[in-house]
């Protein structure tokens, strides 16, 4: 059995810098046809020169790995010192999202934001150049299972505030997130990952500590997770697929003091095959992945296709350094 869907968009991924960078890119560049490129990286992209010279750096990988169909979009990272004038530079150079993280939240948020309020002019400017607002939406400091059902509240005064910003919620893990995206206007839509359809609480922490499964936001319950599947092979257009694909070497994983991130980008698709067609939901999966995003963030449609066939393989222990989701594991799907 084969199935052939239009390339699929990633709508959240790290790619990191560096050596991680150069090693990272062809993992989403051999199936995804378009990336937005999350810019928490180790000297963060915070403006327009910024995001041109990150993406220099992508495309110039992607060329040497013979990819050039790869597009990575660029995004800003959203930080205190952000003005109006710095959005609108980054729109003119083709950045098409600014991301934001509350303060110490996640990797390489130590410079994240404490006071929404005071970014609503910078807001204001993204909605004028029509700039997607990406929200890591947790409060930080509040319980762990808590903080993105505590970080509802900010979502929907942003987004009534600006109601023609596009807003994406990022990662949802929560029922209750999935459930207020759902009754919020059209602005605003949320991406889900593929671990957060496949893991709970319980399969990081329940038994033996599994460090490669640890991430932020974490995975919740079974019921949060069944709401997560619905949403995904549902037909609202509101979630799309957004890997968080996010890679941490073996041993910044496996210590004392563990980086959170799941790194699923060469085994995203086989794996998002598997679960729509155990839902019987195989012809939703192009929606979610190449279609609503790309609809939503007002992309041309990817170049070309991608084809999955039911044909067994076995995930790799590592690539490049860094633990792949379910390595180890059979998967019934692979990417041709
Ligand atoms: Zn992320």
């Amino acid at each position: 059995m084969k199935i052939k869907i239009n390339r699929p968009f990633d709508l959240h991924v790290h790619l990191r810098d560096g050596k991680m960078l150069e090693r990272m890119v062809k993992h989403t560049s051999a199936h995804f046809g378009h990336a937005l490129v999350m810019p928490n990286t180790t000297k963060p992209i915070l403006t327009a020169e910024d995001a041109q010279e990150y993406k220099r750096e992508i495309c110039r990988i992607a060329a040497l790995e013979n990819l050039p169909h790869f597009t990575p979009l660029m995004t800003i990272k959203l930080v205190a010192s952000t003005t109006p004038e710095i959005v609108r530079q980054a729109s003119k150079a083709g950045v098409i999202a600014g991301k934001l993280y509350p303060e110490g939240v996640t990797t390489n948020s130590a410079d994240g934001v404490s006071n929404f309020e005071s970014l609503y002019p910078v807001f204001e400017a993204m909605q004028e150049c029509d700039m997607v607002l990406c929200l890591h939406g947790e409060v930080p400091g509040v319980f762990v299972l808590d903080r993105e059902a505590a970080f509802l509240k900010t979502l929907i005064d942003i987004s009534r505030a600006f109601p023609n910003l596009r807003i994406v919620l990022e990662h949802v893990t929560t029922e209750e997130a999935v459930e207020t995206v759902r009754l919020l206007p059209y602005n605003v839509s949320a991406t889900i990952t593929v671990h957060h359809l496949f893991t709970t609480l319980d399969d990081v922490i329940g038994g033996m500590l599994r460090p490669h499964l640890f991430c932020k936001p974490v995975a919740k319950t079974e019921g949060d997770r069944k709401a997560l599947i619905g949403a995904a092979i549902g037909d609202s257009m509101r979630f799309f697929l957004g890997t968080d694909s996010a890679p941490h070497l073996v041993g910044k994983k496996e210590c004392s003091s563990g980086c959170a991130g799941v790194f699923t980008a060469p085994v995203a698709m086989a794996c998002l095959a598997e679960i729509f067609e155990q839902y019987g939901a195989l012809e939703r999966l192009q929606g979610f992945t190449s279609t609503f995003g790309r609809v939503f963030y007002r992309l041309p449609p990817g170049p070309g296709t991608l084809e999955l066939v039911k044909e067994p393989w076995v995930v790799p222990a590592e690539y490049d350094g860094v633990v792949p989701f379910r390595a180890g594991e059979t998967l019934p799907w692979k990417v041709l």
